[in-house]
């Protein structure tokens, strides 16, 4: 048997969320780790225990690990009687053939019955090690480090680690529902939420048959990339073509974009409350153009009726893309596309709507009835990872 050793972030860990948190993160894993031959998953005195009968899978069980959110890091691990004798010499024979000149010795007993204090199996085991290999020890700046983790008779061991993705597990924070535009921002926007252990429920408003269905298809590809954290999604494709032609008929050519927003809030809530979600997230930044001013955004606001969220709002244009990057969505962010909202967008938005005047322009549409529309002709993709 092959085993992998998985840790969680211990602060994440205070008062009664912890066996949510485990419990959660141990079924996810279990998720991602779908289709690789034999494994089990269980939480073991703290950490994590993945057995495998075939380690030559490694290559596609990293990336997935990778993925899962909640995870500090994790570790394929040798596993050895926790005998110091037997130990030491096992971890010996692994480091030997290894290429540092040196090394400390961490260890981490989760179960304090055992004989010797974890500095007394550092001391022990780290002598074993510069006999057998003629390294020395540095406590701080090691070029290699040997963990050990004692579990009752048993101990694992491993000299390399990769940082999980940090967060907590996706589905302990419940449902949002995330709009969805093919920019660059919303992904990044969902992602936070899902990083804080939320399930992002996808909604895109596009303007198909008006344009082409760009901007469809690349939501669609940036639910696809994102479900690699959430393992399954559900996007909704709502046009909204016909709703931005009423809009231009009756109202101020100003007052648009939020008119456009309000709208999109309303029919997104009708399908976040289908979908049980607790939020609605956008990825809009204070100022970052005129649909985003403090005044806007509080007008766009007023016309949700659950919390809205928008993780973005404190972050520049440069952070967001530089973690669009990092997380894979950029290059499908850039595509060109016809987003609906430039479909209809008048030359001189208002930059500081008045709740008031909005009001009256909503007061001359059938505001019930466009929403109604809207969710009779919305279409439902789902997306599964692995
Ligand atoms: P993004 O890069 O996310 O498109 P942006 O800087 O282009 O953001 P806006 O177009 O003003 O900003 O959109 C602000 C937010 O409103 C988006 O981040 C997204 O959450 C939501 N939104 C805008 N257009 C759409 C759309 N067509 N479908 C779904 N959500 C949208
Ligand atoms: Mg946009």
């Amino acid at each position: 048997m092959h085993y992998v050793i998985a840790h969680y972030h211990e602060l994440a860990l205070k008062g009664r969320n912890r066996p949510i948190l485990v419990d959660r993160l141990v079924r996810n894993i279990r998720e991602g780790l779908r289709g690789i031959g034999r494994c089990h998953v269980e939480s073991l005195a703290g950490r994590i225990r993945i057995s495998l009968d075939d380690p030559s899978r490694w290559s596609t069980i990293k990336p997935r690990l990778e993925a899962t959110f909640g995870l500090a890091n994790f570790a394929p691990a040798h596993h050895v009687s926790s005998d110091i004798d037997t130990m030491s010499a096992a971890i010996c024979e692994t480091v030997q053939g290894l290429p540092f000149h040196t090394f400390r010795v961490t260890t981490k007993r989760a179960d304090k019955s055992y004989p010797l204090t974890s500095i007394e199996v550092d001391r022990h085991v780290g002598a074993a090690v510069v006999e057998r290999t003629g390294a020395h020890v540095s406590l701080g700046h090691p070029e290699m480090t040997v963990f050990i983790e004692i579990l009752g008779t048993s101990a694992y061991y491993y000299c390399e680690r990769f940082p999980g993705a940090g967060g907590l597990p996706v589905g302990m924070s419940g449902k949002v529902a995330c709009l969805l535009s093919g920019g660059i921002d919303s992904p990044v926007a969902a992602w936070r939420m899902m990083k804080r252990g939320c399930r992002a429920v996808f909604i895109h408003f596009h303007g198909h048959p008006f344009v082409t269905r760009a901007s469809a298809d690349k939501a669609e590809e940036l639910a696809r990339h994102l479900t690699r954290n959430q393992y399954h999604s559900r996007l909704y494709l709502v046009p909204f073509g016909d709703i931005q032609r009423q809009i231009v008929l009756s109202a101020p050519a100003p007052l648009r974009v939020v008119l456009y927003r309000r709208l999109m809030v309303r029919i997104a809530e009708e399908i976040g409350r289908e979908n049980k979600c607790w939020a609605l997230v956008t990825g809009d930044s204070l100022g970052q153009v005129a649909s985003q001013t403090a005044g806007n955004l509080t007008v766009v606001d007023e016309a949700a009726t659950i919390p809205f969220l928008r993780p973005l709002i404190g972050m520049d244009k440069v952070e967001i893309t530089e973690q669009a990057q990092k997380i894979g969505t950029y290059e499908t962010s850039i595509e060109p596309d016809q987003d609906c909202c430039r479909l209809f967008t008048p030359p001189n938005p208002a930059t500081q709507a008045r709740l008031e005047d909005v009001r009256r322009a909503e007061s001359m549409l059938d505001v019930h009835g466009l929403v109604k529309q809207a969710l009779e002709k919305v279409e439902l993709k789902e997306f599964a990872f692995p």
